[in-house]
C-alpha cells in the first residue's frame, strides 16, 4: 500500500477529511488489516491508519512491541489529566519529529480483525500513538498540536503555506 504524505495536495486533503466508520467488519476488514500492518512494519513506523493508505475508514494500526494490534471503529473513553510528552513522527510528515504533549494514560474501546470489541487502558509511548492515530481518523495530524511558528516550518519542508493546508473536517 502506498502511504499518503502532506506534499502532495491530494494527498494531503484526504488526509485532513475525517474517515467513517466500517460497518462490517469482515474477512475484507481483516485483509485490510494485515497489509496495513505489512506497510507500517515496512515504513518502519509504530503506527498508521486509514487514511494514511488512502482509505476514509476509521481503523488503525500499532504495534509497539512484538505484537501488532488493530483498533476498528475506536471510540477513546476516558483521558487522565496529566499529560506526557513525547518527540512524534508521522509516515505521512517523513523526516520530521516535534515534541507533542498528550495525556498520559487513556482507556479505549474498539473492535478487533475478528471483528470481537475490546477495551485496555494504555499509558507511555502507546497511548501517545494511539492518540496520534486516533487523530488521524479526524482528519488531525500532529503538527496540529505544535505552535503555529513550528507548524509553519514543518509544511515549508513539503512546499505547503499555511494558506495550503485545509482544515480538518
Ligand atoms: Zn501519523
Amino acid at each position: 500500500m502506498d502511504i499518503y504524505t502532506i506534499g502532495i495536495e491530494d494527498q494531503l486533503s484526504l488526509l485532513r477529511r475525517k474517515a467513517s466508520p466500517i460497518q462490517d467488519i469482515t474477512a475484507e476488514t481483516a485483509q485490510l488489516a494485515e497489509h496495513m500492518v505489512e506497510t507500517m512494519i515496512a515504513g518502519k513506523g509504530i503506527g498508521l491508519a486509514g487514511p494514511q493508505v488512502g482509505l476514509l475508514q476509521r481503523i488503525f494500526t500499532v504495534q509497539i512491541d512484538e505484537k501488532p494490534m488493530v483498533f476498528i471503529n475506536p471510540q477513546i473513553l476516558a483521558t487522565s489529566p496529566e499529560l506526557s510528552s513525547y518527540e512524534e513522527g508521522c509516515l505521512s510528515i517523513p523526516g520530521q519529529y516535534a515534541d507533542v504533549k498528550r495525556p498520559a494514560q487513556l482507556q479505549i474501546q474498539a473492535w478487533n480483525a475478528k471483528g470481537r470489541p475490546f477495551t485496555i487502558e494504555a499509558s507511555g509511548l502507546l497511548a501517545t500513538v494511539i492518540q496520534h492515530e486516533y487523530d488521524h481518523l479526524d482528519g488531525v495530524l500532529f503538527i496540529d498540536h505544535l505552535s503555529d511558528r513550528k507548524r509553519k516550518k514543518i509544511l515549508g519542508k513539503f512546499q505547503v503555506t499555511p494558506e495550503g493546508y485545509p482544515e480538518a473536517e
